[in-house]
């Protein structure tokens, strides 16, 4: 994709920082880091969202984050991280290109869990839950 920054990026036209690659991922430190050492894990693949992403490519990026994540935070002696991907425009996504965020996480940093990003829908009947739980489970 010739408009996307991270497909660029991947081929050298833009210039990243650069802490792995291999076959089918690739990964850089982020240009606005939320912490030292927030990391971007991509495939090299464009691919939109998680929902667009081969299978085979969405294993390179899970073994690419398996591999970094320890070595991330130990670059930055972090006490753990945030893992986590903005899936879709309705979910924060601004790059339409596939990205992990490892964002260093150190005790006492004052930022909340995934949870503080949510309100959560209140209450839930547990019919409803069942229904969603079916629904999911009968989909391929
Ligand atoms: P998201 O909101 O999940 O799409 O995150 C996109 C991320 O890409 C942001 O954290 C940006 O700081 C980061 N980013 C955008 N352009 C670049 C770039 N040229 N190099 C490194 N990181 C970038
Ligand atoms: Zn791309």
């Amino acid at each position: 994709m010739d408009d996307c920054i991270f497909c660029q990026i991947i081929a050298g036209d833009i210039p990243s920082r650069t802490v792995y690659e291999d076959e089918h991922a690739f990964a850089f430190l982020d240009v606005n880091p939320l912490a030292p050492g927030h990391t971007l894990v991509i495939p090299k693949g464009h691919h939109e969202t998680l929902n667009d992403l081969p299978a085979d490519e969405g294993s390179a990026v899970f073994s690419a984050l398996h591999d970094l994540v320890p070595r991330v935070e130990a670059a930055v002696d972090a006490d753990g991280s945030t893992v986590a991907f903005n899936n879709g425009e309705a979910a924060g996504q601004e790059v339409p290109h596939v990205h992990a965020h490892i964002v260093p996480r150190f005790d006492g940093d004052g930022n909340g869990p995934i949870h503080a990003l949510f309100d959560g829908p209140g209450e839930m009947a547990d019919e409803e839950l069942d229904r969603i739980a079916d629904d999911i489970a009968a989909t391929e």
